[in-house]
């Protein structure tokens, strides 16, 4: 993998609002990269700061092996696309496209119109040249958007919550495309977005922010089963804390967890060092179980009772009181054919695993 981008020691004040602090991070080539994070963490900032739209307070930005400082925008080898569709709507498709070829007096207009069609084909939107740019779906428009960012074939492709403002399904279907098309034309994608499943879905690593820091970067499997810190984890996806007492740390970690009892876990199920003393176990609900009449298991059970059902047609959300601990342990279970589902109230067993467990300081 060849690095791309490069952040040293990056730091953003605005006046004494400190917005982006002491930020390391490397960028590959053809990488498809997420900042991930609630509002105000920072990302958008962040992605700025490459584009050349904010200057860093501090530190050093590389792009290709050059430093960045005092070079503009329009100069660097980026190109960002945003969440609202920055689109001209008195304009074609074609002449939207074609906007981005402005300034390259070099090409006659023949070859300005095979660069618009290829790029308009690259977003499933061969054909749609002469449409009016305001009659156009949401998706529609955000794929001109895309179209007109890729004209110019730029090394890096910036996306401001690109996919923000489409309904969930239009959503879910431009995220499948992107990641095709980030496939096909092989640069790299740095993508801002505060919704956890779509950074899971599209990206191979994820930079995860909290207060202008990042909290851990890692691939999308390792941030969901390994986070580094309860924040992480619970800004990704659900997960169970049970308070623990780590007794021993070596190849192993034995630990007492409350309601489960003594357990021996991997060391790298501790994502950061670890000491002995007071910490928490974290377990994802869909690690749990509940365990139905006439099932058996060889995993561990321990005894609860049904506190709350959520049904969701595919899945059932379970909330089941162990004895020992304080907040009910949250599980999800598949509704598959002769499962019944258990009500408030129902005595049930909880399967668990050690190998699920998560241990965190
Ligand atoms: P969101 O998802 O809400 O856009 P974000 O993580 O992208 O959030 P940023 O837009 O990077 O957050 O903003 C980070 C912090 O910096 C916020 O508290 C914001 O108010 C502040 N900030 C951003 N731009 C400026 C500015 N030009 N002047 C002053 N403060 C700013």
């Amino acid at each position: 993998m060849t690095s791309l981008i490069t952040l040293k020691g990056v730091n953003k004040y605005y006046g004494d609002y400190h917005a982006l602090r002491d930020i390391d991070l490397t960028i590959n080539e053809g990488e498809f990269f997420s900042l991930l994070g609630p509002s105000g963490c920072g990302k958008t900032t962040l992605l700025r700061t490459i584009a050349g739209f904010e200057s860093v307070s501090d530190g050093v930005v590389m792009i290709g092996g050059k430093d960045m400082a005092g070079v503009s925008a329009n100069l660097r080898p980026t190109n960002m696309v945003f969440q609202s569709y920055a689109i001209f709507p008195h304009l074609s498709v074609a002449e939207n496209v074609a906007f981005g070829l402005r300034k390259r007096s070099d090409l006659d207009k023949a070859a300005k119109q095979a660069l618009v069609d290829d790029a308009l084909d690259m977003v499933g939107l061969g054909g749609f040249g002469a449409r009016a740019a305001h009659a156009l779906s949401g998706g529609q428009r955000q794929r001109v958007a895309l179209a007109r960012a890729l004209i110019l074939k730029p090394k890096v492709l910036l996306l401001d919550e690109p996919l923000s403002a489409l309904d969930k399904k239009m959503r879910e279907q431009m995220q499948v495309e992107l990641i095709r098309l980030q496939r096909h034309v092989g640069i790299t994608f740095i993508l801002v977005t505060h919704d956890q499943e779509e950074a899971l879905v599209m990206s191979d690593r994820i930079a995860v922010m909290f207060e202008g820091r990042i909290g851990q970067l890692d691939d999308p499997e390792t941030l969901y089963r390994r986070p580094n810190s309860r924040k992480v984890a619970e800004f990704i996806g659900k997960m169970n804390f049970l308070k623990a007492d780590v007794k021993a740390v070596g190849d192993v970690i034995d630990l007492d967890v409350a309601g489960l009892g003594k357990v021996r876990v991997a060391a790298e199920q501790a994502p950061e060092p670890m000491n002995t003393g007071p910490a928490v176990a974290g377990i994802r609900p869909e690690t749990l179980a509940v365990l139905f009449d006439g099932e058996t298991t060889v995993r561990k059970l321990v005894d609860g009772v049904v506190d709350e059902v959520v049904y969701y047609g595919d899945m059932t959300y379970y909330d089941v009181r162990i004895a020992g601990v304080a907040q009910p342990l949250n599980i999800a279970m598949k509704n598959l054919i002769g499962r019944p589902v258990l009500e408030v109230g129902e005595k049930t067993r909880v399967v668990w695993d050690e190998r699920s467990l998560v241990v965190l300081r």
